[in-house]
């Protein structure tokens, strides 16, 4: 049998269209790595946050910048409950990181310049084998310019609110469906007009509206535009 070439698969888009669902089973079904580049960026808000270093909705850019080195993030599969897990400093952050009062401010931190330069940089060391899915807002566009596939996702912005409600209820955490409209919108609105590497779709990626596809389909559709491209 044909020996198939290591790829990079890049997956960018809108907030919460699915990336990371279609990201972790397209790299479990290949055998890849799959990295959540968004987790990096949730980690250092998360990080900021806990030595109030964002304070009243206001950041301490300086103090933030200072503080990046003391941050190591890290992933691994955990078995026990067979889930991607986040990891910061050795702490299991998974979970704290996808909670509201990180969600709210992600966006200001990742639009810093030197934030980005370092996640950037471990994003690129950590795919410099090939062999990754990963999922964010500049892998086409910025980590991995030359990945031999990209994917660019939307969604119709009330069914993704509507996925993001069910996923966090049914954690058991208490949001209401306006602050999650609220969240998605003022994400979607701050990735697509920042300076730094802005929310965009490369010339080159493929698009994927999954508004009425099932995570099934868009894992086929997605394995098929993978197999084509690593023959
Ligand atoms: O993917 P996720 O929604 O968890 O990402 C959280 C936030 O991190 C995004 O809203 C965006 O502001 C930022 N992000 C980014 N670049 C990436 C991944 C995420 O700016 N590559």
């Amino acid at each position: 049998m044909m020996e198939r070439k290591k790829i990079i698969v890049a997956i960018d888009g809108f907030s919460s269209c699915g990336k990371s669902t279609l990201a972790k089973s397209l790299a479990r079904a290949l055998g890849y790595i799959y990295i959540d580049s968004g987790a990096m960026y949730r980690a250092v808000t998360l990080y900021a946050l806990r030595n109030q270093w964002i304070r009243n909705g206001q950041l301490d850019t300086k103090a933030i910048l200072d503080g990046l080195s003391l941050i190591s993030v890290s992933f691994s599969f955990d078995p026990a409950t067979e889930r991607n897990t986040t990891y910061m400093n050795g702490e299991n952050i998974e979970e704290e990181i996808r909670q509201l009062h990180v969600s709210e401010y992600v966006s200001q931190v990742s639009a810093i310049k030197e934030v980005r330069l370092a996640m950037v940089r471990l994003q690129q060391e950590m795919g410099k084998d090939k062999g990754v899915v990963m999922d964010g807002r500049d892998i086409g566009t910025v980590v991995f310019p030359g990945a031999e596939l990209k994917i660019f996702m939307t969604a119709d912005p009330e069914i993704r609110a509507l996925r993001r409600f069910r996923e966090l209820t049914l954690k058991g955490i208490s949001v209401s469906m306006e602050e999650i409209r609220e969240n998605i919108r003022a994400r979607d609105f701050m990735d697509q007009n920042r300076e730094e590497s802005p929310l965009r779709k490369a010339e080159d990626a493929i698009i994927l509206d999954n508004s009425f596809l099932t995570p099934e389909e868009q894992l086929l559709w997605a394995l098929e535009k993978a197999n084509e491209t690593s023959m």
